[in-house]
């Protein structure tokens, strides 16, 4: 691909001096989960760390930011917190267990926050997102050596082929759900709160918001956004789930009339964005470490500079 070579090439001529070099006062890092083994729900499509890779990008991070909370990341877009260095916020999306038994340990050890961004619709493992479940169907296919690539191709609106697909080949999710509790429960949602760790909302069960109708848009960021103010979480931002690209103004304008919402997440990268108070984070799991992605981040913010291409324009 012709846009990944010439970053490839320029992210050669970057060193590692990113407390330095980096264009934002902020750095938004996103993950799905780190762990060492084999997750059949998301192996084939989340590249997911393990443990040593997870704390290495940690370490690098920590030599070039000044890690941050959520409450702390507010106080510094409102203009009431001046951090000494550029800051980092650590993020996660979707809520799956591992964030309990293996990040957050980590994360006490090296004194780091981090904020996890839930969908109410699989918490307690009474559901998978629709990726997961492909995930496992291909995995069982794989087992099979029988190869299917367009699988991994099922969108949102498909359920009724996944779970024709799943009664196929004998994929059982709820079996699945019992066993294994990819999801956290809500019992460790309070925990992981009552730990200094953040909670809030990736939308009520994770669609891919520009293939859905604005008004479904709306709805699954409000009922995430009920969940949250419910149970105590933080409510009052948002992450998209898999990507806000595509997403227009008017979903910003409607979901802003809401005093409560102070910002939301996109994962677009080193961006900025007309709707000031969508931020863009950093994906992590490309399976580079953090130094190869912020290379590559910077070498394409320097390059779409000269473009005058760093801001997403909403219509
Ligand atoms: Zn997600």
């Amino acid at each position: 691909m012709f846009k990944k070579e010439i970053i490839d090439a320029l992210a050669w001529f970057e060193n590692e001096k990113f407390s330095a070099n980096f264009p934002l006062d902020y750095c938004l890092p996103v993950y799905h989960n780190v762990s060492n083994e084999h997750l059949p729900h998301l192996k084939h499509i989340i590249h997911y760390k393990n443990e040593k890779e997870f704390e290495e990008d940690l370490d690098c991070l920590s030599k070039n930011f000044q890690w941050v909370t959520f409450d702390e990341f507010k106080d510094y877009v409102k203009g009431n917190f001046k951090p000494k260095r550029k800051i980092a916020l650590l993020t996660f999306d979707d809520g799956y267990r591992e964030f309990y038994d293996v990040v957050i340990p980590v994360l006490e050890k090296k004194g780091i926050y981090a904020m996890n961004f839930v969908n109410p619709a699989f918490i307690d493992n009474k559901d998978m997102m629709f990726r997961c479940k492909v995930s496992l169907i291909k995995d069982t296919l794989d087992n099979l050596n029988c190869d299917n690539p367009s699988i991994l191709k099922l969108k949102y609106h498909q359920s009724k082929t996944i779970e024709d697909l799943s009664t196929q080949f004998e994929v059982d999710f709820q079996d699945y759900l019992e066993e294994k509790k990819p999801y956290l429960s809500l019992d460790q949602l309070h925990q992981i709160t009552s730990k200094g760790f953040g909670i809030s909302s990736h939308g009520m069960n994770h669609p891919l918001y520009h293939e859905v109708p604005i008004s479904e848009q709306l709805e699954n960021t409000i009922l995430g956004y009920n969940y949250m103010r419910e149970n105590g979480f933080h409510y009052e931002s948002f992450a998209f789930p898999f990507t806000d690209f595509g997403v227009e103004k008017s979903f910003f304008d409607e979901l802003f009339k809401n005093k409560d919402i102070f910002c939301t997440f996109g994962s677009a990268g080193v961006k900025m964005d007309s709707v000031s108070k969508n931020f863009h984070r950093i994906p992590m799991e490309t399976g580079e470490t953090a130094s190869q992605i912020l290379k590559k981040e910077i070498a394409y913010f320097k390059f779409k500079k000269v473009l005058n291409k760093n801001k997403i324009i909403r219509k």
